[in-house]
């Protein structure tokens, strides 16, 4: 019997690289229910809401419950309509964020002059007219709060700006740090996920590509983690590294072992 009650599993770079699912990796997620464990799929994606990947993975014939899926989008309408419910957010992020924060009863505003709150995330649009506007956003002593810290996002023939690029724009015009980054590593989504999920950190799980969002976030909330080598992190990146994984896994294939 495992000693686990639940996993944090990453998408990107530990189930699918791209379009493609990685090789075997329906072994492992088949010796998680065979060990009884309970698995919340957690990206930092920005951009996608919880169904795309049940999408994304149904033909592939790995069942999802939406319900156990966040991203940073979803964990950030969710956090917002919650912490601030009467709030006018004024957003530097993409049309498919807008839409995810409108369905959360989320109230977004394109006049930075009447912003209660400012979210910044992904946004490929992103223009010197944007970072006046969010300046002029953020001159009033607003809650500022980011939606993932990803610098660079790797896509199919290298990297491209993410989220943390541009909140570092924001953050030097504005002269000062968002109150909170809401994504992996944060303190606010292992909270999220563990109320998901319903089990206790020390009996959980996570299971992910990169060292600084996956393994940080688990290591924080006193979970147990591992680290895939199928994505950013190579088997020598690991020994110099600040954060330090339990196990190195090659594959989500091999999560058989631990359980
Ligand atoms: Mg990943």
């Amino acid at each position: 019997m495992t000693d686990y009650e639940a996993a944090i599993l990453d998408v990107d770079g530990t189930i699918v690289r791209g379009e493609t699912l990685l090789p075997d990796v329906t072994d492992g997620l088949h010796a998680l229910e065979d060990a009884g464990c309970s698995r919340l799929l957690f990206s930092n994606n920005p951009t996608r809401g919880s169904d795309h990947y049940r999408g994304k993975l149904t033909p592939h014939g790995i069942d999802v419950d939406p319900g156990h899926v966040l991203t940073s989008a979803t964990l950030s309408a969710e956090f917002l309509a919650t912490t601030h419910p009467d709030a006018t957010v004024y957003l530097v992020g993409g049309e498919r964020l807008e839409t995810i924060l409108e369905d959360a009863t989320v109230e977004l505003t394109s006049d930075p002059d009447v912003a209660d709150v400012v979210l910044g995330s992904f946004d490929d649009s992103f223009s010197y007219e944007t970072l006046r506007d969010a300046l002029r956003a953020l001159e009033d002593d607003v809650p500022f709060y980011g939606t993932d810290p990803d610098a660079t996002i790797p896509v199919d023939d290298g990297l491209i700006p993410g989220s943390g690029a541009i909140l570092a724009a924001m953050e030097a015009v504005a002269g000062r740090e968002p109150d909170a980054i809401l994504g992996k590593p944060s303190a606010i989504a292992a909270e999220a996920a563990t109320n998901r999920l319903g089990v206790d950190p020390a009996e959980t799980l996570v299971v992910g590509d990169r060292l600084d969002t996956d393994i940080a976030l688990g290591n924080r909330a006193g979970m147990t983690t591992a680290v895939v080598l199928t994505g950013v992190t190579d088997r020598t990146d690991i020994p110099d590294a600040a954060i330090e994984p339990d196990y190195v896994l090659e594959s989500l294939a091999e999560l058989e072992t631990l359980l």
